[in-house]
């Protein structure tokens, strides 16, 4: 009936309609009494009026706060109410305001959380893409000085021409590495890593990984192997090749930060459900105040032995990518000069 009612116009049809009411009531009262109002009359006035005044009252507020109030939970919402959620909206009399404050109350922390969440994603992005920037000038940049130099007449100086050449592919490879990594942990970090679990020897997994690098120790007279008495074969439940994954950054980072005729060792031990995996080295350490950032990407303590051994500073975040999404835990302990030992759990099968 009331499309858009306004309070003005909820009062002036309620004042209306009780003024009807009396009016009805007093025509009624003149005709049938002829000027002799019985007392008993007024009384029944009295109670007539406050019974129409309250229903006309109560049957206006409710129409004009059930459509406010349906206004309040569309938006909210962001949809249109479903029939259930209106009837009840119109039969909650009494705290239909409590009930609405209450919900606009979580909306609107729940909308101060999703800006903030927004807040920091666009942070992050910025941060991101300032990083990745970084990451790639260096090596673009080198490229480009070598070969610019071989154009301007190194190319004919044999004591440069193939160093500089060798160089130009050594950036070129690094170049690959930074854009690899990004992949991944774009992929991860989009959440698009879906783990395929199954079960598996991890034992095995890490004697796959010695083989896989045992060139790149050998080159630095760096000796693979297990720790004694924690070398038995443990299943376990995970992404075979995720872990696999981990396996090599971890292994990997002992050869490059690993002192030239140093070891590398890798343990198993039982923890009730899980096995923790430890890869320990003997190499450089890492200084106590610069442990807790190790795995923020790009994060590096010596720059340039990272980037002289072609690391992309990615390596432990997409580790610790993997290890969370599988929600297990990783950690490290080092000390400057001894080494650093890197571990992380796994579910048993
Ligand atoms: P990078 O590509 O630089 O190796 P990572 O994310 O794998 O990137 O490692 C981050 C930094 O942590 C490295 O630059 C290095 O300074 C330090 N780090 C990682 N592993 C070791 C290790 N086994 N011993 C000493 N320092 C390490």
């Amino acid at each position: 009936m009331l499309k858009n009612p306004t309070p003005q116009l909820i009062a002036l049809l309620s004042a209306l309609w009780v003024t009807l009411a009396v009016l009805a009531l007093d025509a009624g009262a003149l005709f049938g009494f002829q000027w002799a109002t019985p007392a008993w009359f007024f009384v029944v006035q009295v109670i007539l009026v406050f019974m129409c005044a309250f229903i006309v009252f109560f049957y206006y507020l409710r129409k004009y706060i059930y459509r406010k109030i349906k206004l309040i939970y569309k938006t909210i919402h962001q949809q249109k109410l479903r029939p259930e959620e209106k009837s009840s909206s119109v039969d909650m009399q009494t705290d239909i305001i409590d009930d609405v404050e209450r919900e606009v109350a979580i909306w609107a922390d729940n909308q101060a959380k999703e800006i903030q969440n927004l807040r920091n994603w666009q942070e992050y992005r910025r941060r991101f893409l300032g990083d990745i920037s970084h990451e790639l000038k260096t090596p673009i940049f080198n490229i480009q000085g070598y070969l610019e130099t071989l154009l301007d007449g190194g190319l004919y100086d044999p004591t440069i021409n193939a160093t500089y050449l060798e160089r130009a592919v050594k950036n070129v490879e690094r170049l690959n590495t930074i854009v690899e990594d990004l992949e991944v942990i774009s992929r991860l970090e989009s959440g698009e890593l879906i783990l395929e679990m199954q079960n598996f020897d991890i034992r095995t997994l890490a004697d796959e990984v010695f083989e896989e690098l045992d060139m790149k120790a050998a080159e630095r007279n760096i000796k693979l192997g297990f720790k004694t008495g924690a070398d038995q074969h443990f299943k376990v439940r995970a992404d075979r090749e995720s872990i696999r994954q981990v396996m090599i950054n971890l292994v990997n980072n002992s050869i490059k930060y690993g002192n030239e005729g140093g070891s590398t060792k890798v343990g198993f031990y039982d923890m009730d459900r899980n096995i923790l995996v430890e890869i320990a080295d003997n190499g450089i350490g890492i200084p106590p105040e610069q442990i807790s950032h190790v795995f923020e990407r790009f994060y590096r303590v010596d720059k340039s032995r990272s980037r002289e051994r072609g690391g992309s500073g990615l390596g432990l975040s997409i580790v610790k990518h993997i290890i969370e999404a599988h929600h297990q835990t990783i950690n490290v302990r080092s000390t400057l000069q001894l080494g650093s030992t890197f571990g992380f759990t796994l579910a048993k099968a």
